[in-house]
């Protein structure tokens, strides 16, 4: 079965791409082999931004898109950074800036529970769709730690680690992250529509496998 990844941030394609094949054998095509324009994420939910993600260039291309939105939410600041995670120190989605942020905000705070939240969206031609969310629980960090993945992993201490998720590196955390949950409960609804026959072709796609 054929999808189109809705992201062109090549670490969440990286850890998707990861993710999804444990769990089905797909192609998973992404905008170098068939290019899209970019979606205004002006939602004010994870679920919205994903959803118009997925649908926009579902239209666009005709093809099944799987998006997904996410961020972090800090308990101490009323759930922000949230939707505008990326855009958390301006416009130029600075991964460090918004780290240096983050940590001057939460200077004094003796409350540092934050979660990771992802809301994964796939949505096929004929307006079909299924929708999953996943969760990460932790700690924000009093200083950067560690080298691996991206945007706030630095300084994301997972309940129930002491290392951070750059520490932890790329297979520890797909393996516990908000995307794996995510995408698990995506995965496993959509094996369950394929084996139920419940299963979606591209036009000409007719014949083939899944
Ligand atoms: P968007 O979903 O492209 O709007 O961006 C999500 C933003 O949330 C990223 O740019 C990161 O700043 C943050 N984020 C989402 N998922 C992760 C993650 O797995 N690790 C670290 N930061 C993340």
């Amino acid at each position: 079965m054929r999808l189109l990844l809705g992201t062109k941030n090549s670490n969440k394609i990286r850890e998707i791409k990861a993710i999804c094949t444990e769990f089905l054998d797909l192609e998973l095509l992404t905008f170098s082999e068939c290019p899209f324009s970019d979606v205004l994420e002006d939602g004010e939910t994870f679920e919205e931004n994903a959803r118009k993600k997925a649908q926009q260039i579902c239209v666009q291309t005709g093809l099944p898109v799987l998006a997904e939105d996410s961020g972090l939410e800090v308990y101490a600041l009323g759930g922000a950074p949230g939707v505008h995670s990326a855009r958390f120190a301006g416009e130029r989605k600075d991964d460090h800036a918004n780290i240096e942020k983050l940590l001057a905000l939460l200077k004094d705070s003796p409350d540092r529970r934050a979660r990771f939240r992802c809301v994964a969206v796939l949505v096929w031609p004929n307006g079909d769709e299924l929708i999953s969310e996943g969760v990460l629980s932790g700690q924000i960090a009093l200083a950067p730690r560690g080298t691996a993945g991206f945007g706030y992993d630095p300084i994301f201490i997972p309940d129930g680690y002491t290392q951070t998720l750059a520490e932890l590196g790329s297979q520890v955390k797909n393996q516990i992250s908000h995307r794996r949950r995510a995408l698990e409960g995506l995965m496993r609804q959509l094996q369950q529509r394929l084996s139920a026959g419940h299963l979606h072709r591209e036009k000409g796609t007719e014949g083939q496998g899944a």
